[in-house]
């Protein structure tokens, strides 16, 4: 069976471009369509001289989504991916890569065994939840080092 809408999940980590080309080849076996996915990760920034944890600045965090938004716009031109396929989230990676990839009715998430938080537990925490309660088929692709 062919899948017919595959979402790229990219981190822009090192190895990305393994888990880029990989669906980029799948979505053009199988004809698919190719949405893809960067999450900005919220990270509420700590100072223990104002005790409990203070919210990142509004601004930086436009600039993030900005900057994500860029990058993203990057690696879509080259696959060919059209701009109302391409999503810039903030939040929990996997969280949202399972939410849009519900959302958007695809039928396959492509993603690295690992990324940004290291190997230390081999298959990744994002790609472990996401290959656990993602509803669609989940492509880990096996990245060293
Ligand atoms: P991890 O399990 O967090 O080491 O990452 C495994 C894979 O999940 C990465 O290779 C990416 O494909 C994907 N991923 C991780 N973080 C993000 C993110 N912030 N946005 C989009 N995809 C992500």
């Amino acid at each position: 069976m062919a899948y017919r809408h595959i979402l790229l999940a990219v981190d822009f980590s090192e190895h990305s471009e393994r888990v880029i080309e990989r669906a980029k080849d799948l979505a053009q076996q199988d004809r698919a369509e190719l949405s893809v996915i960067h999450v900005v990760e919220y990270l509420p920034v700590v100072d223990s001289s104002f005790g409990p944890t203070v919210p990142l600045d509004v601004d930086l965090t436009e600039q993030m989504i900005e900057a994500a938004r860029q990058r993203l716009d990057g690696v879509a031109e080259r696959l060919a991916i059209p701009k109302n396929r391409r999503w810039v989230q903030v939040g929990s990676p996997k969280t949202e890569i399972i939410r849009i990839a519900k959302a958007q009715n695809a039928d396959l998430i492509v993603l690295g065994s690992h990324g940004r938080h290291g190997i230390a537990l081999m298959l990744g925490s994002t790609a472990s939840s996401v290959i656990h309660h993602a509803e669609c088929d989940v492509l880990a692709v096996r990245l060293k080092g």
